[in-house]
């Protein structure tokens, strides 16, 4: 069997997933992929097209969910390249920026619970691997997008770190987003019982990239 050419890095927020994810991809020559940027691309479409979410994951059904699936069915979105990342596009547009808003932050792990959104998500995170080798970050790569692929990661660091590293990007939702992500049934944020785990509390991000790239070599045969 062909196993994917993926190395998965996964971990809760603030662990060190994204600068760690793209440097990576860099140094390999691989399309770097943020998966949790297609789930808050769908929150930002909620929100601009006045679809209703639930203000908490209890008030899912089978009703509220509704309406969000029906805008999963009807947007017209596309894989595109752009300077070496792979980027969900709405009509054309990535919304760089509109989806690292407050809102956005705090519709995101709601419609993340939802079981039918994540089977679209899955199937659209592996779509990015027919168009070649990848780095994906996210919180479920190595467990339900990629289960085979060659490298994992599940990146962590102390309650300490992480919560001085949001407060210095003024970010306080996380806290509760973490526990969402932690606690869902589907995709839950938890490490593939195969991932490297990566602990980079008092490190730097270079340290960690070395010792990413250590297993990175040995993992994947590399010189
Ligand atoms: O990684 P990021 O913080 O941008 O992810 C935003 C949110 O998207 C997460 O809090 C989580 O609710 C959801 N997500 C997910 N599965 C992924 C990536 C992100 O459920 N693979």
């Amino acid at each position: 069997m062909k196993l994917p050419q993926v190395v998965a890095i996964d971990g809760p927020s603030a662990s060190g997933k994204g600068t760690l994810s793209r440097r990576l991809a860099k140094e390999l020559g691989y399309y770097y992929v943020d998966s949790g940027a297609m789930y808050r691309t769908l929150a930002w479409q909620c929100l601009r097209k006045g679809v209703p979410v639930p203000a908490e994951p209890k008030l899912l059904n089978r009703d509220t969910e509704k309406p969000i699936l029906a805008e999963l069915r009807r947007w017209k979105t596309e894989l595109r390249e752009v300077e070496g990342a792979l980027w969900l596009h709405v009509d054309g547009y990535f919304p760089k920026s509109e989806i690292r808003t407050n809102d956005v932050e705090k519709t995101v792990p709601i419609i993340a619970q939802i079981g039918k959104v994540r089977d679209w998500m899955v199937a659209k995170q592996r779509e990015c691997s027919t168009l070649g080798a990848l780095v994906m970050e996210g919180r479920d790569i190595g467990t339900e997008v990629f289960p085979l692929a060659p490298v994992k990661f599940f990146l962590d660091a102390s309650p300490a770190a992480r919560a001085a590293r949001l407060e210095g990007r003024g970010n306080v939702a996380d806290t509760k987003r973490d526990e969402y992500d932690e606690k869902r049934k589907q995709g839950a944020l938890i490490p593939a019982i195969d991932a490297i785990r990566v602990d980079n509390t008092g490190q730097s991000p270079d340290e960690t990239f070395a010792v990413l790239m250590m297993h990175v070599r040995t993992r994947l045969k590399l010189n």
